[in-house]
């Protein structure tokens, strides 16, 4: 008879929720496959995780319901679950009630694996090399697998301003955290990304502030949400085509070849690239403004970016690091921007703020310091040398993608024991064919793989809903391979 194999899920966002999915697949394909599974994350993020903790209604999902749900190979299911158990059919949700759903389905599929949770977080973990095992904290029953599925918890701080008063370092959940700003003062928010947006969507509704100002080095803002389209015929590139020309060069991808064919492709969808990038990169106002008047063409050019994103996920890796580096500098901002669309209510309320005169966009933002004597901050920016005074701050850049700026014990003790090492373009070092972490000392750990955003570095973007799920479950699949 097989011996048990004992498994521990470290962190329960959607990573973890996918790995536990994963495992009940194929559970069901291999009834013989004797598993004790073990769940850990701290109550208020089990099955939720960071991004949809409960919050303010308005702190909406930046995707569609229909194309989010919490198995990748069920689509439709959550807008299906919203219409049947809360009569809803919008096509944008709160997070927070993401987060309610995720929680539910994925409490079930615990429950049908006989999983324990263990509600709280992991402190340490101890390698044994010669089993190949773990420990966890101080438990003494080691375990046979480890997933690391913890995200990367620390919202970026460029201008070290943690801990100044006035200033909002950890912005959710917003319903608590703007709740502490008086009337009639000017804001401050860091950053023109979702995250920034919604603290502005937020800040309108639930407080009355004298003006607001988003702040940004590029003051880019994300596209419009009008059009949606189901489908993309693709014309030229190709899965099939991209394995070809790795063939033609020992298995590597040249950039040059996949930016002439993604240059093609945007020309098939009657999308010119060049100039579709400069809309992209307008600044302030001008980039949303061009998005809405047209609608049809950044359908189509969503459908483009997270179809490359796919095709990256398993291509990313037979780049070299100095043509990933030429990619996402032509191509990476311009596809993230087409990407994370803002849902029309978002779009409503913004243009809605700027034309009552209360919200505003600063670019060019080169500095951020306390104001010395008078309280508040100072934004600085090379746009005609403008400087601004701000009495709070808001941070909405998002989170640090460095490992070593992580405020969770357990990756900086798994630094410390060159157990885990960080990526040049984020998160932690693994091997992007079967997740498995790849460890300074003992090199790639095959009791020990990595899912969702903390390695976003190792497969390109990997930190979207859909991708994270599909690529938890290969990992999955390709760890009880030989099981
Ligand atoms: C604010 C925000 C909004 C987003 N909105 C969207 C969206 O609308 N649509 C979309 O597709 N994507 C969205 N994303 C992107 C994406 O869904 C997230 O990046 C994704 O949730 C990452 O999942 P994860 O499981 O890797 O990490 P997380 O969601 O961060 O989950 C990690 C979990 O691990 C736990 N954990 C951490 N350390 C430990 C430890 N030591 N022991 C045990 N548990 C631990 C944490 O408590 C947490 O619950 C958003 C991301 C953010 C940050």
């Amino acid at each position: 008879m097989k011996q048990t194999k004992r498994v521990a899920i470290i962190g329960m966002g959607i990573a973890g929720s996918a790995v536990l999915e994963a495992y009940a697949k194929e559970s069901k394909r291999r009834p013989d496959l004797p598993l004790h599974l073990a769940c850990y994350d701290e109550s208020r993020s089990w099955g939720r995780g960071l991004a949809y903790l409960k919050d303010a209604p308005e702190v909406l999902l930046n995707t569609r319901a229909e194309t989010v749900a919490y198995d990748y190979e069920q689509r439709g299911h959550y807008a299906t679950w919203l219409k049947e158990t809360k009569g809803l059919e919008e096509a944008y949700t709160s997070r927070g009630l993401f987060g309610e759903y995720l929680n539910y389905f994925t409490k079930q599929t615990a429950a049908d694996l006989n999983a324990t949770i263990i509600p709280e977080k992991v402190q340490s973990l101890t390698y044994l090399p010669d089993r190949q095992q773990w420990l966890i904290n101080s438990e003494t029953l080691p375990y046979d697998h480890i997933h690391l599925c913890t995200g990367l918890d620390t919202m970026a701080d460029p201008y070290n301003l943690q801990g100044q008063a006035h200033y909002i370092h950890t912005p959710y959940p917003l319903q608590t955290s703007l709740s502490h700003i008086p009337a009639d003062q000017t804001i401050g928010i860091l950053g023109t990304n979702l995250t920034a947006i919604d603290i502005a969507k937020v800040a309108l509704k639930q407080l009355t502030p004298r003006k607001i100002w988003l702040a940004s080095r590029h003051g880019n803002l994300p596209v419009a949400d009008v059009e949606q389209l189901a489908s993309l015929p693709i014309q030229v590139l190709t899965f099939e085509r991209l394995r070809e020309i790795r063939e033609e060069n020992q298995g590597v991808l040249p950039f040059e070849a996949l930016d002439a064919l993604i240059e093609e492709e945007f020309r098939c969808q009657a999308v010119y690239f060049p100039i579709y990038r400069q809309e992209r990169l307008l600044p302030g106002w001008e980039a949303l403004a061009v998005s809405l008047e047209n609608p049809a063409r950044v359908a189509r050019a969503e459908l483009l970016a997270m179809y490359i994103t796919r095709l990256l996920n398993t291509n990313w890796a037979y780049m070299t690091r100095s043509d990933q580096s030429t990619f996402w500098k032509k191509y990476h901002r311009t596809l993230d921007l087409t990407r994370s669309k803002i849902p029309l209510a978002s779009v409503t309320a913004l243009l809605e703020g700027k034309e009552s005169g209360v919200l505003d966009i600063m670019g060019g933002l080169t500095d951020v310091a306390p104001a010395s004597d008078e309280g508040g901050f100072l934004l600085k920016s090379n746009n005609n040398n403008q400087s601004l005074k701000v009495d709070y701050l808001i941070n909405g850049i998002g989170l640090s993608n460095n490992p070593h700026e992580a405020n969770d014990p357990l990756i900086q003790q798994l630094l410390a024991d060159s157990l885990i090492a960080s990526h040049p373009f984020g998160g932690i070092i693994i091997n992007s064919q079967n997740g498995q972490i790849i460890s300074p000392i003992y090199g790639s750990l095959p009791t020990a793989q990595a899912h969702g955003s903390i390695i976003e570095g190792s497969i390109y973007q990997a930190n979207a809903t859909y991708i994270i799920q599909e690529r938890a479950h290969h990992f999955v699949r390709k760890s009880l391979a030989h099981s």
